[in-house]
């Protein structure tokens, strides 16, 4: 048995699932998980000493590459003056300062520690600014395990089957459409608009593989929330930083009222951040009436990390560039490998993330990513494993790059596909 089972087997008497966040089981792919015992740039090296490529970057929050050493000197050096004082620090005012100059939308911001948290309480502050209590989703969105919004959500429900979730209050608030159908939210909005508080959108959808908005449709949502009264969410707590400095807006075009960030503005420790226009945010506690709060709120270790990266980008003019080509190469050098061994292979790639799925169709919707091939994914996954690459463990998922992609990371990419795709052509 392998270090990796044994502490599998461990794990599985005391934590449920042997893990603490439910795809890394590795239920939607099969075999058992890898247990990391360290990483660097874009590799990990698990508990048998297995190096293996990261094409998962934490989920997207990596994006430097790993044990950057700008952010290891910084956060070493903020441990050394406390690890967390429950009263503001001038960190937070500086990452506030420049998380609201990097994004449009972002007139004032508060910080939380989890993704979740920040749609959680955007939702909230929708709620209270709107007197109302509906809200507008997508079937395969994601948007943490907020118990209203666990409603044909993407990502790990997706991936265990049952995209919705016992247990959750409040499901009877929540209105699921299909993503990307604009003529569905018309419709939604002539029968429920009057008690609409939001609508909440990955605007560029990653949590069913990465399925980006059609023409229009944001602005479509945009157009539904004026003539209703409701506000408009963006849940870019992937795409934030990870696909341009100013997020979806900046490719889009369209502004929403509301922005929930997470995972890259933590550098790899835990951050969510929510904000938007000041006439709403300035109604949270304690100058308004919507509580929120947070012991760890602010955090000085996670902060010193996210302003260190957020530091990074700023000071590098090639940064969105150099990322989205890496995305592109390995994206397209696998679509390259699978087209010459006549393997359907529908391939996309947007800022420093690409999708794979393995259909005949480009995929547009959750339901065409049902319908790809989740056996052949599986397949590919063991195999790509074996050749030391770790691929995101569900078909669900999107793949993730980090500047620490150099020549040398993609041609190993590259050559482990040409070899998995060919055994399982
Ligand atoms: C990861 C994710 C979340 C939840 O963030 P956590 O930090 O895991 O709570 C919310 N929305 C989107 C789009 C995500 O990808």
């Amino acid at each position: 048995m392998s270090r990796s089972e044994e502490l599998f087997r461990r794990a599985r008497q005391v934590i449920p699932g042997g893990v603490n966040s439910p795809v890394r089981a590795f239920h939607g792919v099969g075999g058992a998980p890898r247990f990391i015992e360290r990483a660097q740039g874009a590799w990990l090296w698990d508990a048998d000493g297995n190096r293996l490529l990261d094409a998962l970057c934490s989920w997207g929050a990596i994006v430097l590459g790993h044990a950057d050493d700008r952010i290891a000197r910084a956060v070493g050096g903020q441990l050394a003056r406390g690890s967390s004082y429950g009263a503001p620090t001038e960190a937070e005012v500086e990452m506030a300062e420049l998380l609201c100059r990097c994004v449009p939308a972002l007139e004032q911001v508060r910080l939380v520690s989890s993704g979740t948290e920040a749609t959680m309480s955007a939702l909230r502050l929708a709620r209270a600014a709107t007197g109302r209590t509906k809200v507008i989703k997508f079937d395969g969105c994601y948007h943490g395990h907020v118990d209203s919004l666990l409603i044909n959500a993407g990502s790990g429900p997706m991936t265990l089957g049952t995209s919705s979730s016992p247990g959750v209050v409040g499901a009877e608030a929540t209105l699921s459409l299909p993503y990307n159908d604009a003529g569905a939210v018309d419709v939604c909005i002539e029968a429920h608009g009057a008690d609409l508080a939001a609508i909440i959108v990955e605007p560029i959808a990653a949590n069913m593989n990465l399925i980006p908005p059609a023409d229009g449709f944001l602005a479509r949502l945009r157009s539904a929330c004026d003539q209703s009264g409701a506000l408009l969410i963006f849940d870019e707590v992937i795409s934030g930083f990870r696909i341009a400095l100013g997020g979806a807006e900046e490719v889009c075009g369209v502004r929403p009222d509301l922005i929930a960030l997470g995972k890259i503005i933590g550098g790899g420790l835990p951050v969510g951040a929510f904000g938007g226009r000041a006439d709403l945010v300035s109604q949270m506690a304690p100058d308004g009436p919507v509580y929120q709060a947070g012991t760890l709120s602010g955090n000085p270790l996670a902060v010193c990390a996210g302003l260190t990266v957020l530091r990074c980008i700023l000071d590098d003019a090639d940064f969105y560039p150099r990322l989205s080509g890496i995305a592109q190469r390995c994206g397209e050098g696998l679509a390259e490998i699978a087209g010459d061994l006549g393997i359907p292979l529908q391939v996309r790639s947007l800022g420093g993330l690409y999708g794979i799925a393995f259909a005949e169709a480009p995929v547009t919707s959750l339901a065409d990513m049902q319908g790809a091939d989740h056996a052949r994914y599986r397949d590919f996954f063991a195999a790509m494993l074996r050749r030391g690459v770790h691929l995101p463990p569900s078909v669900y998922e999107a793949c993730f790059v980090s500047q620490a992609y150099d020549e040398e990371v993609i041609g190993f990419l590259l050559e482990a596909a040409r070899g998995a795709l060919a055994d399982i052509a």
